[in-house]
């Protein structure tokens, strides 16, 4: 028997929110399903345009006083919120699988655990990641200068999040955002509004001020709302995380006002083995890369490619596990695979499935939904005899199927990683890890692992972004946090009471200085510059006359 998804409800609505509330859902929600429909409509409303400006306004007028707090303050409160989490483990994965259909397991290991690793990361380190620091200007120094960069928060951040990891997203981008010294408006997935609420409800209680965390609820409607407020309603930037297509439509509406925008987007990832990899280390990796999260993740490994010397034990170890995969209830501690989120993404397993059937593809595991189970499952698929013009290598899959392509050399195999138009992450199995370093800086993509999978978007250390459909700019990490802030440049002049060389009035004595300059000053030598001073002491008297 599989568990009822609180997304069969959802799906029609967009969620505010309390403890109680969300319980006495899940206790009305199993026995009288209308009635949980309308207490989820009540709970999660579809929210419009005159929502969010409401929301944009508290959140701007919130954000200069947790500006002017020292990280150490903002720090108490992320702190907080991350011990009622830890109080809560258990509550939330259920949470968090009952609305998406994950196994608990999952909702544990690939959302709470990198989630409570990121606020302890940001927390204690943000202080000594925006630390205002001196630039180096060369020769200029010589002349009383010196510059430093001084990071300041941006203002109001608007985060768009998706539904395949609807707590570990924008949970990061939250925390990240208000260690920074910004306030956020945060649009959920309207497949999973309840777990942001969640999120919404541990910083309420954590005591983070009133303003600070807007959630507003609702479909694509209420997300366009807020990418066309721009920064004319206090919009200081969008970070968005969804599909390529609506990527673009929030890229194009950021234009419109010039918003900046960092835009997380999908992958088609490819997992190269070669001839030397450990074999079963790499089998399991493929099969986890492909299945977990039921393939829903943006990093799944969506193409494989197999040195062909090694191809047919391969291939025979990721069968053999796969069909040792055990698949029902998410519920269910040993339950590896769980649902899918919704039926339109099932749909579109089954349309790449049969249309590499078509052109000549072979299942070798799996390859069709499950029927009758109460939820949207789909088995886990293991396709080979694929090539590039199949749906299934060239287009977002985001379920679980597992298709394998065999390569002859390393360039063949390089270039078939490459031949995409997304750029999320790859990876490269070898045991020789110069061999995978030196293969690594040729694919295309924003992470490459060697010898692992998906993972790294629980790092909070390393930056997380892609490069050409799968987005630009960067989530995590340092390159992440800078996303959040302004660097603005502070220069100073110490010897203010000489005027500067080239300002007017400009002389035959002037344009021969400039020659000099050109010639000795910008040569990078403090020898050659300090040759200048006869000249410049001159000018200086010039300028005085
Ligand atoms: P989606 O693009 O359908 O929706 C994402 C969010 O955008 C939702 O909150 C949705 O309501 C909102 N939205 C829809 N139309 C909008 C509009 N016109 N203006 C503003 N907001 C709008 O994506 P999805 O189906 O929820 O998520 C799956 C996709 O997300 C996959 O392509 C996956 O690869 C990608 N993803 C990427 C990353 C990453 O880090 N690169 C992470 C997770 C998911």
């Amino acid at each position: 028997m599989i568990a009822t998804q609180y997304s069969t409800a959802s799906e029609a609505t967009g969620c505010q929110h309390s403890t109680t509330v969300l319980r006495v859902l899940g206790i009305i929600e199993c026995r009288h399903p209308v009635a949980s429909l309308a207490v989820l409509y009540w709970v999660a409303p579809l929210m419009g345009a005159a929502e969010v400006l409401s929301a944009l306004n508290r959140a701007q007028a919130a954000q200069p006083a947790w500006a002017s707090l020292s990280f150490r303050d903002r720090a108490r409160v992320v702190l907080q919120a991350r011990k009622i989490v830890l109080a809560e483990l258990d509550e939330i994965g259920t949470l968090i699988s009952r609305e998406t259909g994950k196994p608990s397991a999952e909702a544990l290991s690939m959302e709470i655990v990198p989630g409570l690793d990121l606020m302890h990361y940001f927390a204690r380190h943000t202080a000594r990641l925006l630390q205002p620091h001196k630039i180096d200007i060369g020769q200029y120094w010589l002349m009383g200068r010196s510059s430093q960069v001084v990071y300041k928060p941006l203002g109001v951040i608007g985060i768009i999040s998706p539904w395949n990891f609807p707590w570990a997203t924008p949970l990061a981008e939250v925390v990240m955002a208000l260690m920074a010294g910004n306030s956020v408006v945060l649009k959920p997935s309207e497949l999973t509004p309840l777990t942001a609420l969640k999120i919404g409800e541990v910083f309420q209680r954590a005591r983070l001020p009133k303003g600070l965390l807007e959630i507003v609820t609702g479909d694509g409607t209420t997300g366009a709302a807020l990418t066309d407020a721009g920064p004319e309603a206090g919009l200081a930037k969008i970070m968005f995380t969804g599909s390529v297509a609506t990527g673009k439509r929030v890229a194009a509406s950021a234009a419109k006002h010039l918003t900046p925008t960092v835009l997380e987007l999908g992958g088609k990832d490819p997992m190269i083995v070669l001839e030397d990899a450990n074999l079963q280390s790499a089998a399991r990796a493929a099969i986890w890369g492909a299945f977990c999260n039921a393939g829903q993740a943006c990093a799944s490994v969506e193409r494989c490619y197999v040195h062909e010397s090694i191809a047919p034990r391969f291939i025979e170890l990721v069968v053999k596990e796969t069909l040792a995969l055990k698949q029902d209830n998410p519920a269910e501690s040993e339950v590896d695979v769980g649902a899918m989120s919704n039926e339109r993404q099932l749909r579109i397993v089954e349309e790449h499935i049969s249309d590499a059937l078509e052109r000549g593809a072979r299942v070798l595991a799996g390859g069709k939904r499950v029927k009758n189970s109460g939820g949207w499952f789909h088995e886990p698929t293991v396709v080979t005899e694929v090539d590039h013009s199949m749906d299934l290598m060239r287009d977002e899959t985001f379920g679980p199927v597992l298709p394998i392509l065999t390569f002859k050399t390393d360039d063949e195999a390089i270039k078939l990683a490459n031949d995409s138009v997304y750029g999320l992450t790859a990876s490269i199995w070898t045991r020789n890890i110069a061999r995978g370093r030196r293969l690594a800086t040729k694919v295309d993509a924003g992470t490459i692992m060697v010898n692992e999978v998906v993972y790294t978007h629980a790092l909070a250390q390393t930056p997380w972004g892609g490069v050409k459909q799968s987005g630009y700019g960067r989530t995590h990490g340092r390159l992440g946090l800078l996303e959040l802030v302004s660097p603005q440049h502070i220069h100073i002049n110490r010897l203010s009471f000489l005027p500067d060389v080239w300002w007017f009035r400009y002389s035959t004595g002037a344009s021969l200085l400039f020659h000099s300059l050109a010639k000795h000053f910008t040569s990078g030598s403090i020898i050659q510059s300090s040759l200048l001073l006869p000249q410049m002491i001159k000018r200086w008297r010039e300028r005085r006359d």
